[in-house]
């Protein structure tokens, strides 16, 4: 896979040899009309843009950043992709998601550095153990991969797994999604962004939406940082902000917002090899290719915009891990950060039209909305070109909160966060 760049040029460049570089995304200010403006430059705004311009022929396109590409939750989560939902709507949806992550690099042109390392979810109970089998079976229906392993199968899996029937921390078998894994963050960003770029969409850093101008019930224009700009199509894809976003056109959304937290190691040898889940409350860990140990955990407890969160659920999170992990006692902690979440009540993402004209939104994805990406980006693309919600988001509709169809995968199974 290639970034574009060969050693030989990037020495070249380097001595001064090579010309002008070619910038890889962006324009400094926005041009006073847009066909489409969308407001966020994370992965999923940076994504639709990008399959605007490529599936359908939409290239007139904004996408406005108020920070740095990327600098919001795309750059601050754990990484992890996986499709492993029980319900119907986030099940196809992700299904369809995992597959786009496995072609993506190529798509791009641009490594994102997929890597289906695979998946593991931990089952501390009969219950778990049951709801697992259920899960995977409901996967397969659909022609999702997973399986349901016991004990000895996870010991050969996964050696380092200090794992047990006893108490205070059982492990009976998990699931496990062979094809699951991670990506590497930032360059979804930048592979989108570049993308795009190339295809004609303006990206602008550095310039904030503060308001929306509304024609009767339509959108009519965006109001930033850098002046008005004329549109009469606007996609938020804003996550943590999304109801401030929401709140400028009018709208109340069911969504709150939490910070969440997640921390990594010094670099180890090569000792874990899944993305590891812990259903005791909620701890996960996984290996980075430098060798650093990824976790994370719960949101914080109280709603708040603040990008940053305790010592308190870090603790927790570790004191949890070290169950299984034991030598993670030993293991220096090199680094935390925080993000923040959007949490729709009934904890699935909201995304589609709304009852403003015009005014697309793509929220509520909480802490699990990396994985999306690929997908939300190609669904909200289509659904903005054809007037349409794409089939794969329709069970996301904001107005299920009205019609009483809910998504709640949080209440489906034995866990005990909002997912
Ligand atoms: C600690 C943590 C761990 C996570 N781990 C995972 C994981 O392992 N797997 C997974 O699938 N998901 C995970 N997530 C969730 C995932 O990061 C998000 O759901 C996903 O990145 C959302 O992408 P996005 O493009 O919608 O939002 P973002 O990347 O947040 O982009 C939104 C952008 O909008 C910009 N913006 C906001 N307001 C304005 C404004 N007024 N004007 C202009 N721009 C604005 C922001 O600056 C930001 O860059 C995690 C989240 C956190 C915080």
């Amino acid at each position: 896979m290639t970034t574009g760049y060969s050693f030989f040029h990037l020495a070249a460049q380097a001595l001064g040899w090579g010309g002008a570089t070619e910038p890889v995304f962006g324009v400094a200010r926005a041009k006073p009309r847009y066909d489409v403006v969308v407001v966020g430059g994370g992965g999923h705004g940076l994504a639709t843009a990008y399959y605007l311009a490529k599936e359908h022929g939409v290239t007139d396109v904004a996408v406005l950043e108020k920070g740095w590409l990327g600098g919001g939750n795309t750059g601050r989560n754990t990484t992890i992709v996986r499709a492993d939902y029980l319900l119907p709507g986030n099940r196809d949806f992700f299904g369809h998601a995992l597959t786009m992550w496995s072609g993506l690099s190529r798509e791009l042109n641009f490594n994102v550095m997929f890597s289906p390392r695979g998946y593991l979810d931990l089952a501390h109970s009969d219950g778990q153990l049951d709801h697992f089998i259920r899960r995977a079976n409901g996967l397969k229906l659909r022609g999702i991969e997973a399986r349901v392993v016991d004990i000895e199968t996870l010991r050969r899996l996964e050696p380092a797994l200090a794992i047990g029937a006893e108490p205070p921390v059982p492990v009976l078998g998990g699931l496990v999604q062979d094809g699951a894994g991670t990506a590497r963050h930032d360059a979804v960003a930048w592979g989108y962004a570049r993308a795009a770029h190339r295809l004609g969409v303006d990206i602008v850093q550095n310039c904030e939406v503060t308001g929306f101008k509304l024609g009767g019930n339509r959108i009519a224009g965006v109001e930033t940082s850098h002046g008005v700009i004329e549109t009469d199509t606007v996609v938020v894809s804003t996550a943590g902000h999304s109801s401030v976003l929401a709140a400028m056109a009018g709208l109340s959304l069911p969504i709150e917002t939490y910070a969440v937290q997640a921390f990594v190691s010094e670099p180890l040898k090569p000792i874990l090899h899944r993305v590891t889940n812990m259903n005791i409350g909620f701890a996960y860990a996984s290996q980075t290719d430098k060798g650093e140990i990824v976790m994370g955990g719960n949101l914080e407890p109280l709603a708040s915009y603040a990008q940053r969160g305790s010592v308190v659920r870090i603790g927790e999170v570790a004191s949890k891990l070290v169950h299984i992990l034991p030598f993670l006692s030993r293991v220096r902690m090199m680094r935390a950060w925080g993000g923040i979440a959007d949490i729709a009540a009934d904890g699935s993402a909201i995304v589609g039209p709304t009852p403003v004209g015009g005014f697309y939104l793509n929220a509520g994805w909480g802490y699990s909305g990396f994985k999306a990406t690929p997908a939300a980006g190609w669904c909200m693309a289509h659904t903005v070109a054809t007037g349409k919600p794409h089939p794969l988001i329709e069970p996301f509709a904001l107005d299920r909160f009205v019609s009483g169809a809910l998504l709640d995968e949080g209440g489906t199974g034995p866990y005990t966060w909002l997912h």
